[in-house]
């Protein structure tokens, strides 16, 4: 057991791009500083929130987690435990103090914590009413071309030769700019996407150029993600986007026969070894990829080998949920497969955070940092726009008619409302009305949950082993 005498929270945090975060990652609770509660004295009684999910994640660390608040689940240590588990019934912070023998001061600041991210609340019942997070960003898919040179099963871009031209790009710029301002945001996120973005390379050069001369005149940070098959990077490709601070999102959905036959070359062939050839690449000038798999009917099985490549590079994988929008029905995996093949996953990922890599893929739309009412921020802080002026809140509503999207609070949603997941999860893509995956979601968050702690937890062991093991080599 590691640091008995100090209480220790902290906060899961988020790792990793997302494809289809759906801007939701803008949301996280973790990139605000948090909010001070003034429901703390020493001396007001105090008792554990009621439906505390709780984990023991071994080596002396637990999960917790209050699934009616918008704040992440909490890592503890057993000092931290034993506090938390002083208020089984009313009794003041000075009081559980005393009876743990801890240290006060260390103590008083972890309780104070342990209020704020709702694991114990005022016993008199007088719990502030707290407001869902404000997005940190404004997110802006820009979808350069609706051109490509794979023909993917699954696609959803509008199958037109267009492209946008420079001025369309800028304008979508000047429009985020002013709205994000309007909502009070910091930062704006660009995610060039496609089609294939890679075939305007020279527009896309355009546009960063723009946004980053307007994000330094109007003092905003800006962030930006290229999503591309990947089979197009070149040197002087991956030397740009590297040196202008791009981050690469790789789409691939598996290793083996399920990568062409999902993903095949637009004229007919595997994609296969030009994606294989894109990761060597990254891998000999030290780039790192985000990597991005559509989960389907056709690629379940090739998922953990997938999983393994991802946590041998050390490069995050974003597993997302297919939704049929473009490939049909057929694509959808079913549930219980699903389910089966993302458990195998959770033990290759427990076996491999074991031997230190990491990071723990993601799944689908869950953001355990950002706890949010909405499933995306789809129309909210997420915003589309395509070739020829298209606009959408969704990407895969361009060129559609989007005037009923809008995306619910999840406390709206009679299937929802009782969930102990509904803020993790959100209630799933408001495309996919079935909750067609909400089998998988129930089963797979409090695993994911836990893989994700686990891999914070390992790196925090690792963190606090490395000055002793500097001070031992001095
Ligand atoms: S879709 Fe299912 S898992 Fe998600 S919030 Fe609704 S009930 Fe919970
Ligand atoms: S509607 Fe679905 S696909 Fe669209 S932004 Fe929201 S979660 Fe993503």
């Amino acid at each position: 057991m590691e640091n008995l005498e100090i209480p220790a929270l902290i906060p899961l945090t988020d790792e990793g791009e997302q494809d289809c975060a759906c801007g939701r990652e803008s949301a996280s609770a973790s990139l605000f500083p948090s909010k001070e509660s003034n429901q703390f004295s020493l001396l007001m009684p105090l008792n554990q929130s009621s439906g505390l999910y709780r984990k023991d994640l071994g080596h002396g660390w637990f999960l917790f987690h209050n699934p009616s608040k918008f704040s992440p689940p909490s890592i503890l240590n057993s000092s931290a435990c034993t506090l938390v588990d002083a208020f089984q019934s009313p009794i003041s912070p000075e009081r559980a103090i005393q009876m743990t023998g801890l240290p006060l001061e260390a103590s008083a600041s972890f309780l104070k914590e342990a209020v704020q991210a709702g694991l114990l609340v005022p016993a008199d019942g007088s719990s502030e009413l707290e407001e869902p997070p404000n997005p940190y960003a404004l997110t802006l898919w820009l979808a350069l071309t609706f051109n490509c040179n794979l023909s993917c099963r699954y696609c959803y871009v509008p199958s037109m030769p267009l492209s946008m031209t420079e001025g369309e790009g800028k304008r979508a710029v000047d429009w985020a700019i002013a709205k994000l301002k309007e909502q009070g945001l910091k930062a704006l996120k660009i995610k060039y996407a496609g089609g294939e973005p890679l075939l305007c390379f020279d527009l896309l050069k355009a546009i960063h150029e723009y946004a980053q001369r307007k994000a330094w005149e109007e003092d905003l940070e800006l962030r930006e993600v290229v999503l591309t098959n990947g089979t197009l990077l070149e040197h002087e490709t991956l030397a740009f986007l590297r040196g202008e601070g791009i981050a690469v999102m790789l789409s691939i959905d598996g290793l083996g026969s399920e990568q062409g036959l999902l993903r095949p070359l637009a004229g007919g062939g595997d994609s296969l070894p030009l994606v294989l050839r894109a990761i060597e690449l990254a891998q000999s000038e030290g780039s790192k990829f985000f990597l991005s798999a559509t989960v389907t009917s056709l690629n379940l099985e090739g998922l953990p080998k997938l999983a393994d490549l991802a946590m041998d590079l050390g490069w995050p994988l974003s597993l997302n949920f297919y939704r049929p929008n473009g490939g049909g029905v057929a694509l959808l995996p079913n549930p219980g497969q699903l389910i089966e093949v993302f458990r195998e996953i959770g033990e290759l990922v427990k076996e491999r955070l074991g031997q230190g890599k990491g990071p723990a893929p993601n799944l689908d739309l869950i953001h355990p940092a950002s706890p949010s009412p909405y499933p995306c921020q789809g129309g909210i802080s997420f915003f589309a726009f395509g070739p020829g002026g298209a606009f959408a809140p969704c990407p895969m509503l361009l060129g559609k008619s989007s005037a009923s999207f809008k995306p619910s609070p999840v406390d709206e949603d009679p299937h929802c409302w009782a969930c102990s997941w509904r803020y993790l999860c959100g209630g799933g893509c408001p495309l996919l009305r079935d909750h067609h995956y909400c089998q998988a979601y129930r089963e797979l968050i409090p695993l994911w949950l836990e893989l994700k702690a686990q891999a914070q937890r390992v790196m925090i062991t690792l963190a606090r082993r490395l000055p002793r093991a500097l001070h031992a080599f001095a």
